[in-house]
């Protein structure tokens, strides 16, 4: 810690960070060494980690591989795989918020339904009634955090267990039990193969089928993890060595790059080429669209698993749920003793329900009516002192979350050095700035493979990806640095 530091020569500020998940410990772990002690973490749950809180279905990995998906300053030499488990993602995080001291800094429980600007302080209310007052707000709630519920006639007569997948009852009992999955995303395809062993039968309601990339998950032996321990430049070496590869072929690809967008086609259909052999099987799961318009998912089990004796893909429309199962349009009746919702997030809500009021009485509903639209991911006009992390626009399709919010939390801490300094008292973007950024994006997501004709959790209601439409060395460049003269510091 600097004693040049602003944060520490004049204003000390009181932070709030809302979510305990990877993008708030990382906010309050980077604002603290720059030398912000008045930190306080809303968090609603009784527990840290998100996400991976969140969501503890059974086969849950993270598809970005493990020694990438890390803080760059907390390397782990203990993964079990090359993609870790869920639970060890979740206990990763809880590590590194305990050796940083974050732990006490977290108010869990506490639900944050409201934020006023009262200038020149947020207001913030808390569930259980209290108010309190903040300098500066930054919400790090991640972007897939509602479940979004699907809307079949019956789903609520249905008789047996039914839940969403981030919302997984363990105390329902899958084994021999007649199981139908609704959805194909990630999510569902993870799932597959951790249950199908175990279950009497397993339907998977398909409505789009996915490309499926094989990518296999080794474990890591006992002897690499002391290599790891004994020699942390190996693990920076595979850290740099993935960042290259998503950079380089998918982030490429995504943007339009046509040759490796048709490498990314070949890898694809070869996987379905040699792993599914009978053909009516074979035209059930072949897209209809181009590799990477949904978000990629990777398997390299999905395929086999999906052709175990007692598993089936139904591609006939799902007409309504009843009492004992699943009624598809052709007038089958699927019975079923679980019903699993994989059916995905509400991508675009991002902090709300939390009522965001901001200057003039505007709420951030009534500015994102139209739709999400921010300040280079981080921030948004009219709104001072409240920062976003993973919000609308951040490159949330194709890299490590964890490395975006790096990026982020970085630039936000020097608008909030510029605040501790005394050099204003509030910063927000200017709205012509916000305008620029905003019809740049739009105009970048012209060539892009989300706009290709598929549907997916990236597009908003306007059918514009709030994904970020140019490469990764542009994000890391816009945030390097605050192009002051876009914001408003007063
Ligand atoms: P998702 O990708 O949004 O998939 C939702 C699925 O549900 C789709 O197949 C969708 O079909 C289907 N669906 C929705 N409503 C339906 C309805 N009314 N009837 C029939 N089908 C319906 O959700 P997800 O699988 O939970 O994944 C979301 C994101 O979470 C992923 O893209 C990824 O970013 C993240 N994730 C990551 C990992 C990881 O390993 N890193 C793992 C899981 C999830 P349509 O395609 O036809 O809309």
């Amino acid at each position: 810690m600097s004693s040049t530091n602003p944060a520490r020569a004049a204003r000390p500020l009181h932070i709030a960070i809302i979510g305990a998940g990877m993008s708030g410990i990382l906010a309050a772990i980077k604002l603290r060494e720059a030398g912000h002690e008045n930190i306080v973490i809303f968090e609603k749950a009784a527990s840290l980690g998100g996400t991976w809180r969140e969501n503890t279905y059974p086969g849950l990995t993270c598809d970005v591989p493990s020694h990438h998906y890390v803080y760059a300053f907390e390397p782990n030499p203990e993964w079990s795989h090359q993609f870790s488990p869920g639970p060890e993602i979740c206990a990763y995080f809880q590590r590194v918020a305990d050796k940083h001291g974050i732990a006490p800094l977290i108010r869990f429980n506490s639900e944050v339904l409201a934020a006023d600007w009262l200038a020149p302080h947020w207001q913030l209310r808390l569930a259980d009634g209290q108010t309190e007052t903040f300098d500066i707000v930054i919400s790090a709630t991640g972007p897939l955090h509602h479940p979004r519920y699907p809307d079949i006639e019956g789903l609520e007569d249905f008789g047996g267990a039914c839940f969403h997948t981030a919302r997984w009852d363990h105390d329902v009992v899958l084994d021999d039990k007649r199981i139908g999955i609704v959805g194909t995303g990630s999510t569902a395809i993870q799932i597959v193969p951790a249950i199908v062993d175990r279950v009497r039968s397993l339907a998977l309601f398909q409505r789009t089928a996915q490309w499926v990339l094989p990518l296999p998950n080794p474990a890591y032996s006992e002897a690499e993890k002391a290599e790891f321990r004994a020699a942390p430049e190996k693990m920076a070496a595979i850290y740099k060595r993935w960042k290259d590869q998503f950079n380089n072929t998918f982030a490429r690809a995504v943007l339009g790059d046509e040759k490796r967008l048709g490498k990314l086609h070949e890898l694809c259909q070869a996987n379905l080429d040699e792993n599914v052999h009978d053909p009516a099987l074979k035209a059930k799961l072949t897209p209809d669209y181009t590799v990477a318009c949904k978000r990629l998912v990777m398997s390299a089990e999905f395929y086999p698993a999906i052709q175990k004796p007692n598993a089936s893909v139904v591609t006939t429309p799902i007409e309504r749920v009843v009492e004992q199962g699943i009624e598809t349009a052709d007038g089958t009746r699927h019975e079923l003793d679980v019903l699993v919702l994989a059916t995905g997030f509400n991508a675009h809500q991002f902090m709300r329900p939390m009522v965001v009021t901001g200057e003039n009485g505007r709420t951030l509903d009534e500015a994102w009516a139209d739709s999400n639209q921010t300040y280079r991911s981080v921030a948004v006009p009219e709104f001072p002192n409240f920062f976003l992390l993973i919000g609308p626009n951040s490159p949330i399709g194709n890299f490590s979350l964890i490395m975006i919010a790096e990026r982020q939390v970085d630039y936000l801490r020097q608008l909030i050095d510029r605040i501790a300094s005394g050099a204003c008292q509030t910063v927000a973007p200017r709205p012509d700035a916000a305008e620029r950024f905003g019809a740049a994006v739009k105009d970048a997501m012209h060539g892009t493979v989300w706009v290709s004709g598929c549907s997916s959790w990236y597009l908003d209601k306007n059918g514009t990806p709030v994904t970020w439409p140019w490469d990764f060395e542009r994000f890391e460049n816009d945030m390097r640095a605050p192009d002051w003269t876009d914001f408003r510091c007063r």
